[in-house]
């Protein structure tokens, strides 16, 4: 479910990591420039870059603020990398938007427990643990939804729709955000798609008394909220 692009022009140190982060269960994409990285990022959102300061060309910490001052990338979960450890370097990553920093050379153990806490802090739809929103839970690990212990029959597209919103709740989604983070695409698939399976979802939670938990935000898109958390 969570994709990481590894932006690192040093070819060997690249494979070290998207070797790590595959056998930790990520799905890598390495760019060798910004160029590069920018394609990949136009293509597919990723959950998480993995950011060189030094590349060939554009630095890693003026991508960041490029990528920073974007609405799509605004909120791209960004880790730096850099051969040094001075502290003014530390500054400037962090001020050109990265939310984390690492200095080589560094372990993979270190590395994976950065992302996992950066991810759980900013993209926790990107990991594996279990959520719970009202009487709804969900379980990426098992793939299971429940309420009350009662399963939801849901599909594949529907689930991960319902684990993004309950990862981000009370929060407004457009169609376009939910394409991109949601099926990794916001170009070639048409926003309608969002709406069919909002309705599908919807008709799922039925079954256990929850659908009015999707809310249609008029002209702005769909909101997960807790009914519960309302009245209580
Ligand atoms: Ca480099």
């Amino acid at each position: 479910m969570s994709r990481i692009l590894v932006v690192e022009d040093e070819s060997a140190i690249a494979e070290l990591i998207s070797i790590n982060l595959r056998h930790a269960g990520f799905e890598v994409t390495i760019a060798g420039d910004a160029e590069q990285a920018q394609v990949a990022v136009d293509g597919v959102l990723p959950s998480l870059v993995v950011l060189d300061w030094m590349l060939p060309g554009q630095s890693g910490q003026s991508l960041a603020r490029q990528w920073r001052s974007q609405p799509r990338t605004r909120e791209l979960p960004i880790i730096m990398l850099t051969a040094r450890a001075e502290e003014a370097d530390k500054v400037a990553g962090l001020d050109a938007g990265a939310d984390d920093y690492l200095t080589k050379p560094f372990s993979a153990n270190e590395l994976l427990a950065r992302i996992r806490a950066v991810l759980r802090r900013r993209a926790p739809d990107a990991l594996d643990s279990a959520v719970d929103v009202g009487l709804l839970s969900i379980n990426p690990a098992t793939r299971r939804v429940t309420s009350q212990g009662k399963e939801v029959k849901i599909g594949a597209t529907e689930f991960k729709l319902l684990h993004f919103l309950m990862t981000h709740p009370e929060r407004v989604h457009s169609r376009t955000q939910l394409l991109d983070r949601v099926w990794g695409d916001h170009v070639f698939i048409e926003e309608r798609t969002v709406d069919v399976h909002v309705k599908r979802l919807r008709e799922s939670l039925s079954t256990v008394h929850c659908q009015h938990m999707i809310e249609t935000v008029r002209g702005a898109g769909y909101r997960l909220t807790n009914p519960q958390a309302v009245t209580a």
